[in-house]
């Protein structure tokens, strides 16, 4: 079964899939970079992540702010510990 992404991860969280979520960290307007959430239904539920979820980011400059709206960013994105990998372009979650 599907955990919903709990608080604090949900507020103001963009939902780019079902599955995928980013969140403007740790500023609110995204200059600085963002929280990047997809959903782990084996992550064990700690004091540090979201039940459910695997929380990582991305930051500037290490990634490119493209553009903001809608987003893209580059290079891509991808969780080395889940193997999750693709692209922010034009807002929308693009699988590589
Ligand atoms: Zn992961």
């Amino acid at each position: 079964m599907s955990l919903p992404l709990p608080e604090p991860w949900s507020e103001g969280a963009i939902f780019l899939t079902e599955e995928i979520a980013i969140k403007p960290h740790p500023e609110a307007d995204g200059s600085g970079g963002y929280l990047f959430m997809h959903r782990d239904e084996q992550s064990e539920p700690d004091l540090h992540v979201a039940p459910g979820w695997c929380v990582g980011s991305f930051s500037f400059p290490d990634w490119t702010l493209v553009q903001r709206e809608p987003l893209t960013v580059s290079p891509s994105i991808l969780c080395v510990s889940h193997g999750v990998h693709g692209f922010i372009t034009d807002g929308k979650w693009i699988g590589a």
